[in-house]
């Protein structure tokens, strides 16, 4: 008997492990969170792609989800506004009824020495780093507890473990992170939710290309492996967190032997 393409599509589709999962990725339209949504995608997963301002890479993240068959779509949301937050996963529910896997992975940095770091860099930082993931996870948590399942992955930083020189503000929300998953995942475990984090250590995006050559080399010159990491390498965990029944409140680390 020969099948139809659109019972070979149905039969590949129901192979894929995410299938008929929905996830949110905060900041999917560049760097770690693109490859992250992708990967999620290529699993899948009906993937919602936040942004916080550019449309076009988002929408580039999007199309190229949709070319590859799968499902996708861009919504903007300053996650740093809990207005604004309650409004995507609103969304998120009104579209696809449901969300499994939260990817708290937007993030940004204002490197100062502490001694010049200004109360605004201060706030910015925790504010876009950290308490959007207090947002974030209210905002579905009680959604994943009915449902009895859920993953919830934060993206922290290598920095947040070791520290990092000019970042107070970015050490302190990524720190922050690591210690918000381990006691919500303590919360959850029995609920059929888990939350873990994941610490990059540095990764070849916009964020590490902004850093100076000279500040650059001295870097990969620390790193074990004598390379910078991919932005595949972090999605590579996600997608192995997500799969992952018994592990909770960890934090996994992507960074080349850098920090162990
Ligand atoms: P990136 O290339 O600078 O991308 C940042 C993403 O976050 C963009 O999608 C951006 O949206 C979004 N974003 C920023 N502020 C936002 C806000 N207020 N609301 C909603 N979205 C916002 O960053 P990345 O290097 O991929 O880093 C991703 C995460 O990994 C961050 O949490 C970072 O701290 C962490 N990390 C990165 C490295 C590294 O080496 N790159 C290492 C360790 C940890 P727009 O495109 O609209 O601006």
């Amino acid at each position: 008997m020969t099948m139809t393409t659109m019972e070979i599509l149905e039969e590949k589709s129901i192979q894929k492990p995410l299938a008929g999962k929905v996830a949110v990725v905060t900041g999917g339209s560049r760097g770690i969170g693109a490859a992250i949504a992708k990967a999620l995608a290529e699993q899948g997963a009906q993937v919602v792609i936040n942004y916080q301002s550019n449309m076009e890479c988002a929408d580039a993240v999007v199309e190229e989800i949709e070319k590859n068959g799968g499902s996708s779509y861009a919504i903007q949301a300053n996650i740093a506004d809990s207005q604004d937050v309650n409004r995507l996963i609103e969304d998120v529910k009104n579209r696809y009824g449901k969300i499994d896997i939260l990817v708290n992975n937007a993030g940004i940095t204002r490197d100062r020495t502490f001694r010049k770091l200004s109360e605004s860099e201060w706030n910015e930082v925790i504010n876009v780093n950290l308490n959007s993931v207090f947002t974030t996870t209210s905002a579905v948590i009680e959604h994943m507890l009915e449902q009895k399942s859920g993953r919830i992955i934060n993206i922290s930083s290598i920095i947040g473990q070791a520290g990092g020189f000019g970042q107070t503000n970015y050490a302190a929300s990524k720190a922050g992170m690591i210690g918000f998953t381990k006691s919500l995942a303590l919360e959850t475990a029995k609920s059929g939710i888990t939350v873990n984090a994941i610490c990059p250590g540095f990764i070849e995006t916009e964020m590490v290309a902004a850093m100076p050559d000279a500040v650059k080399d001295s870097i990969v010159s620390k790193i074990p492996m004598k390379r910078l990491g991919q932005t595949d390498e972090v999605a590579e965990a996600v997608l192995y967190l997500t799969k992952a029944n018994y592990i909770t409140g960890q934090t996994i680390n992507v960074n080349g032997g850098l920090y162990m």
